[in-house]
C-alpha cells in the first residue's frame, strides 16, 4: 500500500483545527502541534475526530517528517519551530491554500490594511439576500477549512490577511479585492514596506482574464505598485472622484455611482447605512463585487441601506444627555482613527490611547486641530500622546481605567458633541483585547 501523505497543522486554534479535520476526510496522515496550551473546544474537536495533537510544545521528529506543513497565521517565521522546517526545505502553506484544493465554489476575497471585515460582511449580508448559497469565513467566524470539510456552499466571501495570503500559492480568487495599503505589521516583515506590499498583492496571483481585480485608486500604494505587474484579470478601480477608469466613484450630487459593461447602478451616499468616507469605499468595493456577480440593483441597494455594520467599528451607541458615544475600539492604527475622525461632524472627545506600535501622528493633526475639543489618553504609558498633542488642543487628561476615561470625557463633552473611542492603539496594555475594550467602554457609557 502506498504510504498516505503527511500533513502536520502548527496552531491549534480556529484555521488549524478546521485544517486538520478537512485533511483528515481528505485520508491524510494528520497530525497537530501547538506551542501553548489547546483551547478545550478545539481539543473536543480533534477528540471527536480522532486527530493526534500535542499542546504545549513542539515535537520536531513528529512535525519535521511532514510532506506539507499548514502553519496557522499566527506563527511568524522567526518561531523556532519555522527555522527547523525552513532549514529542511518543508512545503508550507496556509490553511485558505490547503481548503482552496477541495472547494469549487467560487471565491470573492478581500484584503486590505483597513476594513477587510467590514467589507468581507457587507458582501455576505449582500449575496445572501441575493439568495445566493454563500458561507463567510477568512479571519471572520468558523474556518474555511472546516467549512469547506461539513458545508456545501456555492460561494465563499474570504477575509485574507497578509499572514494567510503569505502561505497561499496556487490558490485563485474569482473576484479580488484590495482596499487600502498603508503600514501594519512591520515587526513581521523585517520592517520593509515593500514585503507588507507583496503580501498583500498576492490576492491578484494567478488571476486569469475571467476574474476580477476590485481596488481603490486613490490609493497610492496600490497604484505606484500596479505600475510594475502585469495582470490579466479584468481591472475594476474605484476612486472618491472619478478618474478616467474608474469604474464606481462620488459625483457631484453626492450619489454613488457604479458603471462597467451594462452596469448602471446609482444611489445617495446619505442612504448608505455606514457613515464615514472609509464605508463609502467599502460600500463601492462590495457594491462592484455584487454587480460582477449580476445581483439586481434594488437587492444592491438594500442590503447597501439595512447592513447593521459591526460591533466596535465605528458603533454608534445610545445618547446620553445629548452627548453621541461611538465605539470604534478596532481602530488600532492611526489611519483607521483618521477615518473615525473625518467621519463624525461637530465637536469631538476622542478616547485614544494603548499599546503605541510607533505610530506617526502628523496625519491626524489638521484633523485635531479642528474637531477635537479635548483627548482623553487611556493606557499605561500616554507619554507619547501628550507629547504629540499637547500644543494642538487645550485639554489633554491621562487616565487608566475605562470607567475612568469615560467619566472624564462625559464631563468635558458639551450637548451634541461625540465621545469617541479610536485609540489608534493596541489594547494589550490594559485590556486582553480590542473587543474586551470595546465592551468596557459600552458598559461604562451605560452606566452614566
Ligand atoms: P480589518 O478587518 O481590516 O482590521 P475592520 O473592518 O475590522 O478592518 O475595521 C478596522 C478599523 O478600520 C475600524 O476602526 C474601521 O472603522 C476602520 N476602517 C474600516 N474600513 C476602512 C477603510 N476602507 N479605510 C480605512 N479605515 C477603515
Amino acid at each position: 500500500m502506498e504510504k498516505r501523505k503527511r500533513i502536520v497543522i502548527l496552531g491549534a486554534g480556529e484555521s488549524g483545527t478546521g485544517s486538520a479535520i478537512l485533511a483528515k476526510q481528505q485520508g491524510f496522515d494528520v497530525f497537530v502541534s501547538d506551542s501553548g496550551k489547546i483551547n478545550p473546544k478545539y481539543k473536543e474537536m480533534l477528540n471527536d475526530h480522532q486527530i493526534l495533537y500535542e499542546g504545549n510544545g513542539h515535537t520536531e521528529r513528529q512535525i519535521l517528517n511532514a510532506d506539507e506543513i499548514i502553519k496557522s497565521p499566527g506563527i511568524p517565521e522567526s518561531a523556532p519551530i519555522m527555522r527547523s522546517i525552513r532549514k529542511k526545505g518543508l512545503y508550507v502553506i496556509s490553511e485558505i491554500e490547503f481548503a482552496g484544493r477541495y472547494t469549487r465554489a467560487k471565491k470573492i476575497c478581500v484584503t486590505g490594511s483597513n476594513g477587510k471585515t467590514t467589507t468581507t460582511s457587507l458582501i455576505h449580508h449582500m449575496l445572501r439576500k441575493a439568495g445566493l448559497n454563500i458561507g463567510i469565513a477568512g479571519n471572520v467566524g468558523r474556518s474555511f477549512a472546516l467549512q469547506v470539510a461539513e458545508e456545501d456552499y456555492d460561494y465563499y466571501v474570504l477575509e485574507l490577511s497578509s499572514f494567510q495570503l503569505d502561505g497561499m500559492y496556487e490558490f485563485k480568487a474569482d473576484i479580488a479585492i484590495l482596499l487600502n495599503i498603508t503600514a501594519d505589521h512591520m515587526d513581521r516583515y523585517d520592517y520593509n514596506m515593500q514585503n507588507y506590499v507583496d503580501s498583500k498583492f498576492r490576492i491578484t496571483q494567478n488571476l486569469t482574464e475571467e476574474d476580477y481585480f476590485v481596488f481603490c485608486s486613490d490609493d497610492e500604494i496600490t497604484v505606484k505598485e500596479l505600475e510594475k505587474i502585469v495582470s490579466r484579470a479584468v481591472q475594476l478601480p474605484y476612486a472618491y472622484e472619478k478618474k478616467e477608469d474608474d469604474v464606481a466613484w462620488v459625483d457631484k450630487q453626492e450619489k454613488m455611482r457604479i458603471e462597467f459593461d451594462d452596469v448602471d447602478f446609482s444611489m445617495s451616499v446619505h442612504e448608505l447605512s455606514m457613515k464615514g468616507r472609509h464605508n463609502t469605499y467599502n460600500s463601492m468595493a462590495a457594491g462592484i463585487a455584487g454587480n460582477v456577480l449580476k445581483i439586481r440593483n434594488d437587492v444592491i441597494r438594500e442590503a447597501l441601506m439595512d447592513f447593521q455594520g459591526i460591533e466596535h467599528r465605528l458603533e454608534q451607541l445610545n445618547k446620553v444627555h445629548g452627548i453621541y458615544f461611538i465605539n470604534d475600539s478596532k481602530a488600532t492604527n492611526v489611519n483607521s482613527t483618521w477615518y473615525a475622525l473625518e467621519s463624525i461632524s461637530g465637536g469631538i472627545v476622542w478616547i485614544a490611547g494603548g499599546v503605541d506600535k510607533g505610530n506617526n501622528y502628523a496625519e491626524l493633526y489638521d484633523l485635531v486641530a479642528n474637531k477635537v475639543r479635548a483627548i482623553v489618553c487611556l493606557g499605561k504609558d500616554n507619554q507619547r500622546l501628550v507629547d504629540a498633542f499637547s500644543d494642538k488642543v487645550e485639554t489633554i487628561v491621562e487616565t487608566s481605567a475605562m470607567a475612568e476615561a469615560v467619566k472624564s470625557a462625559y464631563y468635558l463633552a458639551s450637548k451634541d458633541d461625540t465621545v469617541l473611542l479610536s485609540p489608534a492603539c493596541a489594547s494589550f496594555d490594559l485590556f486582553e483585547s480590542y473587543e474586551d475594550r470595546g465592551r468596557k467602554f459600552k458598559e461604562a457609557v451605560r452606566e452614566l
